[in-house]
């Protein structure tokens, strides 16, 4: 598939989460478990009212892997997936919210309040990897599909592997610089404390699984 660009919008976005004006990187990860947990949410919802899908909450987590080797950070989800269509529609383009904020001319210069209120959502990603890769199998479909992108350049959506229902998100975290220091977001104790300071009050597991490599 050839490279498709981003949305105006979104592409504005984008290039102010890779330049970092924002010095809250960590949030990031509050953000992509947030995104965990209303997909499983969806799942749940929709147990409600149909019979043929069960709700074990067993089988419903959210599981954060960092791998120092690889430099990868993964963030999967048990929740309901995204289609091939639904990657184009909802990581091409910026949600309403976040693009709200971007009316008021005053707000912008201020990216922490923003960025604080109401939430950049999935791009903030790009605050801490240079590459972002999603595989996501949707809720009753045997068909897996990747999102790829390493920035403002656009993003590729191809076929995929995957077994079971849900989304992996794969961070290729950014080599240290100068000024800032990235090799944080792959240690186990730092994890864990942006997990319990932002995303504390998450109603399904978040376990962290550590590689052996
Ligand atoms: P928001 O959460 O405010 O809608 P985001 O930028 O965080 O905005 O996410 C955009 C959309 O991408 C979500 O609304 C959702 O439809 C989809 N999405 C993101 N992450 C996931 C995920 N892990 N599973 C399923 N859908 C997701
Ligand atoms: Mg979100």
């Amino acid at each position: 598939m050839a490279k498709k660009q981003f949305k105006a919008e979104s592409k504005r976005l984008l290039e102010m989460m890779i330049n970092s004006i924002y010095t809250q990187k960590e949030i990031f990860l509050r953000e992509l478990i947030s995104n965990a947990s209303d997909a499983i949410d969806k799942i749940y919802y929709r147990a409600l009212t149909d019979d043929s899908l069960v709700f074990d909450k067993d089988n419903y987590y959210i599981k954060v892997t960092p791998d120092k080797a690889s430099r990868t950070l993964t963030i999967s989800d048990t929740g309901i997936g995204m289609t091939a269509e639904e990657l184009e529609s909802h990581l091409g383009v910026i949600a309403k919210s976040g693009s709200l904020a971007f009316k008021n001319e005053n707000e912008a210069k201020d990216g922490h309040n923003i960025i604080g209120q109401f939430g950049v959502g999935f791009y903030s990603a790009f605050m801490v990897a240079d590459t972002v890769t999603v595989v996501s199998r949707s809720l009753g479909s045997d068909q897996a599909f990747k999102w790829e992108s390493t920035g403002a350049d656009g993003y590729t959506i191809t076929p995929a592997e995957k077994e079971t229902v849900g989304t992996d998100i794969y961070l290729k975290i950014k080599d240290n610089t100068e000024d800032d220091n990235y090799d944080e977001y792959l240690e186990e104790y730092r994890l864990r404390a942006i997990v319990k300071k932002y995303s504390d009050f998450i109603r399904y597991p978040i376990k962290m699984e550590m590689t052996s490599s």
